[in-house]
């Protein structure tokens, strides 16, 4: 029955994605969706072949990979793939961090901080497209919420995990239908999902392919709607994950009391990359007590953190920076004590490694009028991402750390 269903609804994908034709619509006529599927592994789709998703890459472009920026966290990558800048020229270098200029401490739970403009640098595309007088929306996605460089998208709404994902999906077609004049020519759309089974019960887990092919479903009732709009010769999707997925243990743990008192240190982030700084103000000290005495943690002054991760010196971190090793853990006894009594379950995944590592590496798909057919290219990094959205809509992109030489090859060549 399953089976069946899901036969039909690649069908249904196919004949959507066929309806496209050749022709490369006029970029002002352009329409993007960006679509993320949160914590989306590379080889999640040749180990789960989702139908819509694979219906759309084989009809488009699909990268063997997409490299994150380091760490490999969620609103720094969301922010880097609209933006194409690096971490340290966007200033969301974590989920979790602090400034010396701005009041509060950032993060994802955090809604009032996260509306201060000052943490947000460079240009999202919703700007980028508003400024030369389109129309965009954001279905969720870091940064919409905030007034930024004095603008935001048209459309937007605030998040709420609880949406479900089928309300994200008619949001969209229902902002799709709207009069020519009001109807946004960029959309983003976001689904947990995929990084919620991924965290809970590890990348090899039997609930991850399930949520991977609970999402394809709403991929799918998207571009169904789409084509029953008869916007499927505009309409191009962009379908990307801000990082992987790597199985973390009990049996990998380094817990933080074994060396410093966590009593006496005021910590940012916790892992993969601890980041923290001692209330005394003695950074040595505390530098002295945590370097090289776990095999499985590097740490660095932040000024001293290898020039690989793009990071050292930066103003929003703190004075120690720890790196785990990937699949590793660094905790708290106390939280050590939690899992042990039940009071709470260990993680069975986790990201924020280096895109050094595979596991790291997330979703690239690209389809539609604008994009070249059943091209499989090499692992690229996200900030290029940015750039190629720009080149389908038109629009001429702010400064940014991206190449359209690395994406050029995915347009097609008659627009
Ligand atoms: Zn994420």
């Amino acid at each position: 029955m399953r089976l069946t269903r899901r036969s039909l609804l690649a069908a249904a994908v196919a004949i959507a994605v066929m309806a496209c034709g050749n022709a490369a619509p006029r970029p002002d006529r352009a329409i993007l969706i960006l679509i993320s599927i949160d914590g989306f592994r590379w080889d999640y789709f040749d180990r789960f072949t989702p139908p819509a998703l694979t219906a759309l890459a084989d009809d488009g472009v699909r990268a063997d990979g997409l490299l994150p920026e380091f760490p490999s966290k969620t609103f720094p990558n969301h922010y880097t793939i609209v933006t194409g800048l690096r971490l340290a020229h966007h200033g969301i270098i974590s989920n979790n961090m602090r400034a010396t200029d701005i009041p509060g401490e950032f993060s994802l739970s955090n809604r009032k901080v996260q509306a201060d403009p000052r943490w947000w640098g460079g240009e999202p595309i919703w700007n980028t497209a508003e400024k030369q007088g389109r129309k965009a929306a954001a279905m969720f996605w870091p940064g919409s919420e905030t007034v930024i460089n004095g603008r935001q998208a048209t459309y937007w709404t605030p998040y709420d995990d609880d949406m479900p994902n089928r309300d994200r999906v008619n949001r969209i077609l229902g902002w799709l239908t709207l009069p020519e004049n009001e109807r946004p020519s960029f959309l983003t759309l976001y689904f947990s999902d995929v990084d919620n089974a991924g965290h809970s019960s590890g990348p090899d887990s039997a609930e991850v392919k399930d949520a991977v092919l609970r999402v394809d479903a709403e991929v799918a009732a998207l571009v169904s709607g789409v084509t029953a709009a008869g916007l499927a010769d505009r309409v191009n999707y962009v379908i990307v994950s801000d990082h992987g997925m790597s199985a973390v243990g009990t049996d990998r743990v380094i817990v933080l009391d074994d060396y410093v008192n966590v009593d006496h240190l005021n910590i940012v982030d916790w892992s993969p990359v601890l980041a923290l700084s001692p209330n005394d103000g003695d950074v040595e000290k505390l530098y002295a007590a945590l370097k090289g005495k776990h095999p499985a943690l590097d740490v660095y002054r932040s000024s001293e953190i290898p020039a690989e991760y793009r990071l050292a010196g930066h103003p929003r971190l703190p004075a120690i920076v720890g790196i785990a090793k990937e699949g590793w853990t660094i905790t708290s006894k106390r939280n050590v004590e939690r899992w042990h009594s039940h009071e709470r379950r260990p993680p069975g995944g986790e990201h924020g490694f280096a895109a050094t590592a595979p596991s790291m590496q997330g979703l690239f798909i690209a389809n539609g009028p604008r994009i070249r057919r059943g091209l499989r290219v090499k692992p690229f990094e996200n900030i290029h991402v940015y750039e190629l959205m720009c080149a389908v809509l038109g629009l001429q992109p702010a400064k940014n750390d991206g190449d359209p030489a690395v994406t050029r090859d995915m347009l097609q060549p008659n627009r």
